[in-house]
C-alpha cells in the first residue's frame, strides 16, 4: 500500500514487559497492537492493510463486508473506507435496530451503508448466490469476508512474529539462533489472526489461540482452512485453548470483570472484555496451572483497544 496507509501506523507496535507475582516464573510481554493506529487499531489494521492495497490494485471503489452489530471489523472497515477513499457497505447479522448502537452509528457516520440479513441468511455469507444478489443490488465491490479474515488478512498478521524477533533480539539464549520468546497468545474470533501469527512464527516458538465464542472447537478447522489458503499448508506449532469463552461472545462474568479491572489498575493497560480480557485471563490461569515451564517467555498480543479503566 502507498504511504497513505503505512505512515500513520506505529510499526513495530511496542513490546512491554508486565511484572506480576501471580505469574510465578513465567515472563509476560504485551505486544501493544492496540496502539498501532488510532482508527484502525490492532489486528484490524494488520488484516486490512493488504486488502486495501489489493482492492486498489484491482481498481475497486467499494468494499463490502460482513459482521455482527457490535463488530470491531465493521467499524474498522468503515474508518478505512473514509480514510482511503473507498465506499463501504456493511452486511450486518440480524435485524435492524434504531437508534443504531454506538458501533453501527460510528460506521454510518463514516459513510458506511448498512444492510441486514437474518441469522439464517447470514450463515450463507460465502455462498456465491448470495454474493451475486449483493452485486445485483450494490454493484461491483471488493469482498472482505467477515473479520477481514482471508489470504491478505492472514498474511498481514503473519508479519507480527518478525517484529517480535527483532524486538527481542537482545534476549536470545546461549543457543544464538533461538527467538527471544517462546509462546505468542492471542484472542480468536474468526481465527484469521492466529492463522497468520502461527504461520509467521520462527522455529522454536509456538502460538496459543483463545476462542471467545462458545464451542470454539470448530475454529481449528477454520484456522487450518485459512492457513492452507494463505500458505498452501497448515503451518506453525499452534493450539487452541477453548475453556475461556466465559459463556460466549460478548458474555462476561463477575470474575472476568474483576480480573480486567484489577489488571488495568496494576499495569495501566486497559483490556477489553470481549477479546483481550478473556485471553489474558487464560494466560494467567495457564500459568497458575503450571502449563508453562519456569522461565517461559510468553507474549500476549493486545489485539485491540481496551474498555475505559
Ligand atoms: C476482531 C478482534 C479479534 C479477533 O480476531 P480474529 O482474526 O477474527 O480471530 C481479537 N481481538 C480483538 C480486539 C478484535 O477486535
Amino acid at each position: 500500500m502507498d504511504d497513505g496507509v503505512r505512515t500513520p501506523a506505529l510499526l513495530p507496535s511496542p513490546l512491554e514487559e508486565i511484572h506480576d507475582e501471580r505469574l510465578g516464573g513465567v515472563r509476560l510481554l504485551v505486544k501493544r497492537d492496540d496502539l498501532l493506529h488510532p482508527e484502525l487499531p490492532g489486528n484490524k489494521w494488520r488484516k486490512l492493510e493488504r486488502n486495501l492495497a489489493e482492492a486498489a490494485r484491482q481498481g475497486r471503489r467499494t468494499l463490502l463486508t460482513f459482521g455482527g452489530a457490535y463488530s470491531n471489523h465493521i467499524r474498522a472497515t468503515a474508518a478505512a473506507g473514509r480514510l482511503f477513499g473507498f465506499a463501504t457497505i456493511g452486511v450486518i447479522r440480524g435485524e435492524e435496530h434504531t437508534p443504531l448502537n454506538p458501533s453501527l452509528a460510528y460506521a454510518a457516520a463514516r459513510g458506511m451503508r448498512l444492510t441486514y440479513l437474518d441469522r439464517a441468511a447470514y450463515r450463507a455469507k460465502r455462498d456465491p448466490e448470495l454474493l451475486s444478489r449483493l452485486r445485483d443490488r450494490w454493484g461491483d465491490f471488493y469482498l472482505l469476508p467477515e473479520g477481514g479474515s482471508n489470504v491478505q488478512g492472514v498474511l498481514g498478521c503473519a508479519e507480527l512474529p518478525a517484529e517480535l524477533v527483532a524486538q527481542t533480539a537482545g534476549a536470545r539464549g546461549p543457543g544464538g539462533g533461538a527467538p527471544g520468546f517462546d509462546v505468542v497468545c492471542c484472542a480468536c474470533g474468526t481465527g484469521g489472526t492466529i492463522a497468520g501469527v502461527a504461520g509467521g512464527l520462527p522455529p522454536g516458538a509456538r502460538a496459543i489461540g483463545f476462542p471467545v465464542l462458545k464451542g470454539g472447537g470448530f475454529l481449528a478447522e477454520e484456522v487450518e482452512r485459512l492457513q492452507r489458503e494463505a500458505f498452501g499448508r497448515v503451518r506453525g506449532d499452534w493450539a487452541l485453548e477453548c475453556g475461556f469463552h466465559f459463556g460466549g461472545y460478548a458474555r462476561s462474568t463477575p470474575e472476568l470483570d474483576a480480573f480486567v479491572r484489577d489488571f488495568g489498575e496494576r499495569h495501566g493497560v486497559a483490556l477489553d472484555r470481549v477479546y483481550v480480557g478473556k485471553m489474558m485471563y487464560g494466560v494467567f490461569a495457564l500459568a497458575a496451572r503450571g502449563a508453562f515451564a519456569p522461565g517461559t517467555r510468553v507474549v500476549a498480543v493486545i489485539t485491540g483497544p481496551g474498555d475505559a479503566l
